[in-house]
């Protein structure tokens, strides 16, 4: 039996894209972006050995980066394509911004915790992201001077409806987010009819952070 740490890294992206690929994240597209983006950058030095394991773990300001699974499978249940203007709720660490990135036009980010939004803004300028704008703010009031967008995906968890979100979102948009109010909720999709409506899918039960109102008082 080998341990994992003894895999190399390249080994390690192979386990965890056929892991993605079990799970049903199969479109081609999103998996190639995952396994192109290096996820020990956004993973806290403390953590970074399992920065390639299927979990979601610990960053700064008591938040978290999210699962590579549910990476994948929010960012399938998206369908993106090249033209696309994203906004994302909750920039946390940025590896899912860095994700949406590589298959949108342009993504809005939004984050209310300064410091967690200037860790990424490094993170961007790094990989050169030059297509991710990013916000300091509650994002549950959505970015109101920017909409409407193609795409909206909300990275932490809303209480119900997210109304104000789905009103930035264009006609046939799709909007991706977790909705509850427990420590369990419901990854929900809504398409745009083109009419004003929308259809509502639950896919499958996941474990976000709160949406939390206002911006964090840091130190
Ligand atoms: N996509 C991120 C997930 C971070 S966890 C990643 O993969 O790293 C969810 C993030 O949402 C946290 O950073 C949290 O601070 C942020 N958040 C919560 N409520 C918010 C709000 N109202 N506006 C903006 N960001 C919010």
């Amino acid at each position: 039996m080998s341990e994992p740490h003894e895999e190399t890294p390249q080994a390690r992206m192979a386990r965890l894209i056929l892991a993605l690929r079990t799970q049903g994240v199969t479109e081609p597209r999103v998996l190639k972006v995952i396994e192109g983006t290096p996820r020990e950058l956004f993973t806290p030095e403390l953590f970074r050995e399992r920065a390639l394991e299927d979990s979601a773990l610990p960053i700064a300001c008591g938040q978290t980066i999210s699962q590579p699974f549910i990476v994948g499978l929010m960012t399938q249940a998206l369908k993106l394509d090249r033209r696309s203007r994203v906004l994302e709720i909750g920039t946390g660490s940025g590896y899912q911004t860095a994700i949406l990135s590589k298959l949108a036009r342009l993504v809005y980010t939004v984050e209310r915790y300064r410091t967690l939004m200037r860790e990424a803004e490094a993170r961007f300028k790094e990989l050169e992201l030059t297509n991710v704008i990013t916000r300091f703010g509650d994002g549950g009031e959505g970015w109101p001077e920017q909409a409407p967008f193609d795409r909206i995906m909300v990275t932490a968890a809303a209480p119900g409806e997210p109304t104000a979100l789905l009103q930035q979102l264009k006609p046939a948009g799709i909007l991706v987010a977790p909705i509850g109010r427990g420590p369990v909720q419901t990854l929900r999709r809504y398409t745009g009819d083109g009419k004003g409506g929308f259809q509502v899918e639950d896919l499958i039960d996941v474990r976000f952070v709160p949406l939390l109102e206002g911006v964090a008082k840091e130190p």
